[in-house]
């Protein structure tokens, strides 16, 4: 069987990357693209028993298209809360189609943020009314249930798997991007969503919650380090090879305390590769088919996506030190 980073590898040169400026102009993923990603088993990259170099194959996969690994990712949460669910019946229905790529997810974890929780759980007979909105969801069209977390009045964290279908208790808006928008990102409000006990993945004291998310930031700078990968390959030989190297280096060291700063460096180099590749490549990298406006466009939103306080802070130090995050 091929190693799985060298599979991922193939299918980023040989499809995603020919079809990138496609799926960009047309704001649409071929569903081929997610079925070869399933039929490659990466669906399955955060199950059991784990896949080795996880964050080559999220950099690879990112530097052949941006919107397609986009969706892709937002699947790995729900993997990993079912199979470290309590639920012995639900690991037994989601684990394996969910590794399998049979059934797909995405993410609603806007009630994570500080501040009142902006989507509401309440108990009632047999499970949880959800309300409240999210104000981003990525791959709507593309999954089937959303690993949705939200608080209760006792400030518990409690994620479960929602049907991903709209309808009179969840609607979904979606939202015009500059760039990987056709990884069609929504905003998603829940209005008196009922979701049985039985589809309840985790529950946690929203004060816990801080520190494991701070632990879990490291995958998100490899979209960064994938835009940056491309730029660097289409410039040719350049020292931005040992830059890229440096910044994956430094993520893969990093602590939960260095990771903002190392998270940080990863955009700004992305950003900094592709405006290279756009004055290198001259005038036609404004045109609509020329990788470097794409590239661009990519790597500003990479500036903004995936976020948290102490990553703006220290984009904002490399950037323009006397300014300080709103
Ligand atoms: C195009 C796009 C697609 C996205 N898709 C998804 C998606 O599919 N699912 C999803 O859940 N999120 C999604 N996000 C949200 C993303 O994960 C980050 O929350 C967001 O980029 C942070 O933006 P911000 O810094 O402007 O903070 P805001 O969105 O303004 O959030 C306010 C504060 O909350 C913090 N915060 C945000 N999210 C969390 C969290 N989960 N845990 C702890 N603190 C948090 C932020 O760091 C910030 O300090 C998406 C964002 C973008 C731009």
């Amino acid at each position: 069987m091929t190693d799985p980073l060298e599979k991922a590898r193939q299918i980023a040169d040989d499809v995603l990357f020919p079809a990138a400026l496609e799926v960009d102009a047309t704001g649409v993923i071929p569903a081929g693209h997610l079925d070869l990603l399933a039929s490659a088993g990466l669906y399955g990259m955060a199950g059991p028993p784990g896949v080795p170099d996880a964050p080559m194959i999220v950099e690879s996969l990112a530097s052949g298209c941006l919107a397609t690994t986009f969706v892709w990712m937002q699947h790995h949460g729900a993997v990993r809360a079912v199979a470290d669910s309590a639920q012995p019946d639900l690991i037994e229905e989601w684990l394996d189609p969910l590794c399998r790529g049979e059934r797909r997810a995405g993410v609603a974890l806007g009630a994570l943020r500080p501040g009142p929780p902006s989507v509401r759980a309440t108990p009632v007979d047999g499970g949880y009314r959800l309300d409240g909105t999210c104000p981003w969801v990525t791959g709507w069209g593309m999954i089937d249930v959303l690993l949705t977390a939200a608080r209760d009045d006792a400030e518990t964290a409690i994620w479960s798997l929602v049907d991903a279908v709209p309808g009179p208790t969840l609607a979904a808006r979606p939202l015009d991007l500059v760039a990987a928008n056709a990884a069609t990102t929504v905003e998603v409000t829940f209005d008196g969503h009922f979701v049985p006990a039985e589809r309840v993945t985790t529950t946690l004291p929203f004060a816990e919650w801080g520190a494991r998310d701070a632990a879990g930031l490291r995958m998100n700078g490899s979209f960064a380090l994938g835009v940056a990968a491309r730029a660097t390959r289409l410039l040719g030989p350049t020292s931005l090879a040992a830059e890229l190297d440096a910044c994956r280096a430094a993520l893969d060291a990093a602590t939960p305390e260095t990771l903002p700063a190392a998270r940080a460096a990863a955009s700004a180099f992305a950003m900094r590769a592709a405006t290279t590749l756009t004055v290198a490549s001259g005038a036609r990298s404004v045109l609509r088919d020329h990788h470097a406006q794409r590239l661009v466009r990519e790597a500003m939103f990479l500036l903004v996506f995936g976020s948290r306080p102490p990553i703006k802070s220290a984009l904002l130090d490399l950037l323009s030190p006397e300014i300080h995050p709103s």
